[in-house]
């Protein structure tokens, strides 16, 4: 099931997305955009299952709304150099342990929300791919078993960030925590088998990152583990799961998108301060 978060007539609701009228059989390959609608939930989609999920009766099709960020977390967690082939082209070796850091949530932005370079104080604004964890529930070390009762779902994230003052500062905070450097969506996909799903990140059209989630190092369980094992999540809250080889510059004028298979594809425009 995909949930969306968007804003029609001024207001914000949540949403499943879906096709009226397309058989199950098709998939989700098989949608067209143009072909799907949001049916509006009552109140947020954080209950204690998706059986308790309410639909008001509204139904819209998804062109007619705007989708949001589909969560607001308390706080974006996010995994460095958890690719290995992405630790070596940064010149290092894979950490042994999860490398975690904190993006803002006031870095978090929706589809299509322009990523803004703060073209004064970097003069290298990078894209990162990468998958992203939504948590469902309230939950502190969480015991490997019990990680699927965690996670709502997946989206698509772009972990953005200044890669000048990242090498120059040593710890990421500024680095990382821009405004507009976490785009997240284009909606969560609550039963996603996020083992071996295919990322790619294209800038123009052009594709820049390829990479199979099977490849992550520290992978999604031991993830949560290791970051519950730290600080208490929160129902919403992100885990970026890092991000393979290929990382490069934005540029105004650019649009980069990131797609997972089974999810669907986050595009943003980059744009330089007014
Ligand atoms: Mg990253």
């Amino acid at each position: 099931m995909r949930i969306a978060r968007f804003s029609v007539d001024d207001e914000v609701r949540y949403g499943v997305v879906d096709s009226p009228g397309a058989g199950a059989a098709n998939g989700h390959g098989a949608d067209r955009l143009a072909d799907l609608t949001v049916a509006e939930i009552a109140g947020h989609p954080f209950g204690p299952s998706a059986a308790d999920l309410k639909l008001t009766g509204a139904r819209y099709p998804l062109d007619d709304v705007r989708l949001l960020a589909p969560v607001l977390p308390s706080k974006v967690v996010a995994i460095g150099k958890n690719y290995a082939d992405h630790a070596r082209e940064t010149g290092s070796e894979p950490p042994p342990e999860p490398l975690i850091f904190l993006k803002p949530s006031t870095a978090v932005i929706g589809p299509g929300d322009p990523i803004v370079r703060p073209a004064q104080l970097s003069k290298r604004v990078d894209f990162e791919g990468e998958l992203a964890v939504v948590f469902g529930r309230l939950c502190r070390d969480v015991p490997a078993a019990r990680v699927p009762e965690v996670i709502f779902g997946y989206t698509c994230a772009n972990d953005v960030t200044a890669r000048d003052l990242q090498a120059s500062d040593g710890q990421w905070a500024r680095a990382k925590g821009f405004d507009t450097f976490c785009p997240l969506g284009p909606w969560i996909e609550t039963s996603l088998d996020a083992g071996d799903v295919e990322l790619t990140t294209t800038v123009n059209g052009e594709v820049k990152q390829q990479a199979s989630t099977s490849l992550l190092m520290h992978d999604i369980v031991t993830l949560v583990c290791y970051v519950t094992a730290v600080m208490t999540m929160l129902p919403g809250d992100v885990l970026l799961t890092g991000t393979p080889a290929g990382i490069g510059p934005l540029v105004a004028g650019d649009s980069v998108s990131v797609h997972v298979d089974g999810i669907g594809t986050l595009t943003n425009p980059v744009v330089d301060p007014r």
